[in-house]
């Protein structure tokens, strides 16, 4: 099964998408990668939905990309003794750590971290955003402060300090468990919520050992602010507009979505836009022209994703809104404005061989009549250089490894296709021949580039091209066996 789109399509799971059948469906109409959201739900779900995406990767015989999304240090405040309160502008409201069930004039918020990186006019927002204090005094187990924008606080509503740098880890308790489980099950990636710093970053790396790749969800100001430290020590980036734009205003989250989208191009990693794409469709089986436009800037942008959170975890039309994203899509590239915009902002080639060898691919693409790329790639480096070029024709990405094929499907224009190892450079283009004629990317009168590097399997050694005709009888002319 072939993909006519570059752009791919993440989906989270949840209720409302939560069988055999619905999955394979939402496969079929477009989705690449599946979210397991690890905030909702028990390991006993996520484990039957991980095995439900690895039957049907087994039945239609296509590698499937699957992304646990790690819940992060989410802060909350206690309870209330009447189980909300109404606060009001110009009021003091005081934080401590006090379990006692709260009042009108304080309630327990039991993170300690918070109070030791208070700082005189602070501001902490409750409920998403939608309540705002500011510090007026604090010590080591409370704060005191003024009511900024008043209104019903509830039982363990959420709180975000978007000013400060929390010495908060990164990973919580439950997130190690919830890591190690994902990990056991086989996941292909893991978004880290609520990131920080390169550490936070690094401290995951080292649990996952190898057995996922990383994806920084970017929703913190501090994380915006180090992004190219945390970029560099990332595979992926996930721009989460959600906490983003409770964190920082609203009118914020655009400019850093298209820097965001820029940087991870630049740097070869792959890029998810999230949150709120087709949110009226959690109700609506069409979606409003705002969001179609929203989903559309992202493609234009080259965002490697575009993804469904609610609409196809919890909403009543999931299979209606990956069809539309998907729709949106293939309107989007075959605009001759996308493809003028993805070239103006494609990165130049970097001073390695690979490199060189890939943007050469890229340029005979462009220069003649080939159907595809087709690169080798054992652990996904090479792929991704390929990627990184956004070409026109479409890059088939060959590995022996199922991981990597799995991995891969997140990337923008990647067709993954395992394939058992091979030892010669003959013997890989006769196997990326093969690839493109079985998977409908091109036919026995066609030509394909094909790169790859000797010796076989090492990591981002690509160091040979070769324009190859599909028809096996001529890949072979002229050469002594
Ligand atoms: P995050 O900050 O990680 O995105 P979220 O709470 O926003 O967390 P999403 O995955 O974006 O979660 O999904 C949006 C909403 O869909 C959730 O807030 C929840 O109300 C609903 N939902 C219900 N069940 C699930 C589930 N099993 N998986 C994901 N979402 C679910
Ligand atoms: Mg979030
Ligand atoms: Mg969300």
């Amino acid at each position: 099964m072939r993909r006519m789109r570059n752009v791919k399509v993440v989906a989270t799971l949840g209720p409302a998408s939560d069988s055999y059948g619905i999955i394979k469906q939402l496969y079929e109409e477009g989705v690449d990668v599946f979210r397991l959201n690890m905030s909702h739900g028990a390991h006993s779900d996520m484990r039957d939905r991980y095995q439900m995406i690895r039957d049907i990767e087994r039945d239609l015989g296509r590698p499937i990309c699957i992304l646990a999304d790690l819940q992060g240090p989410k802060l909350r405040c206690g309870v209330f003794a009447n189980g909300k309160e109404t606060i009001v502008e110009g009021q003091d409201f005081r934080f401590d750590l006090d379990d006692t069930p709260g009042d009108a004039t304080r309630v327990q918020l039991p993170h300690k971290e918070i109070f030791e990186a208070l700082e005189v006019g602070a501001t902490l927002l409750i409920n998403d955003g939608k309540l705002r204090v500011v510090v007026k005094e604090f010590g080591p187990d409370y704060a005191v402060c003024e009511v900024k924008v008043g209104g019903e606080i509830s039982n363990k509503k959420g709180v975000n300090v978007p000013e400060l740098i929390l010495p908060l880890a990164a990973l919580t308790e439950k997130d190690k468990k919830d890591l190690e489980f994902v990990c056991s099950l086989g996941v292909d990636w893991l978004a880290l919520s609520f990131v920080q710093r390169p550490e936070d970053v690094e401290e995951a790396r080292a649990l996952a050992d190898g057995r996922a790749a990383i994806m920084v969800k970017v929703e913190k100001p501090a994380c915006v602010k180090a992004f190219d430290d945390v970029l560099a020590v990332a595979d992926g980036v996930m721009v989460a507009r959600g906490d983003l734009g409770v964190e920082l205003p609203v009118q914020d989250v655009p400019p850093i979505q298209k820097r965001l989208v820029a940087a991870s191009r630049r740097a070869g990693k792959p890029v998810v836009v999230a949150t709120q794409m087709m949110e009226s469709m959690i109700e609506s089986p069409v979606p409003t022209r705002a969001e179609v436009s929203d989903v559309a800037t992202a493609i234009y942008d080259g965002a490697d994703a575009v993804m469904l959170s609610a609409e196809s975890a919890a909403g009543k039309y999931p299979i209606e809104a990956v069809k539309t994203m998907h729709a949106v899509a293939i309107s989007v590239e075959a605009d001759a404005t996308y493809r003028t915009g993805i070239e103006a902002t494609r990165s130049t080639a970097r001073d390695t061989v690979a490199d060189a060898i890939t943007a050469a691919a890229r340029e005979i693409a462009e220069t003649t009549e080939v159907k595809a790329i087709c690169c080798f790639s054992s652990s996904g480096t090479t792929a991704l250089l390929a990627a990184r070029e956004r070409p026109k024709v479409p890059i088939i990405a060959l590995t022996p490894k199922i991981g990597t094929a799995r991995r891969l499907g997140l990337v923008w224009g990647l067709h993954c296709v395992q394939t058992g190892e091979v030892g010669r450079f003959k013997h890989a283009v006769v196997s990326a021949a093969r690839a493109a004629r079985s998977h409908d990317f091109a036919t026995n009168e066609d030509k394909i580039v094909v790169t790859a590097g000797i010796p076989f399997n090492t990591a981002g050694s690509t160091n040979i091209i070769r324009v190859a005709p599909v028809d096996e009888k001529s890949i072979f002319e002229g050469e002594a066996e």
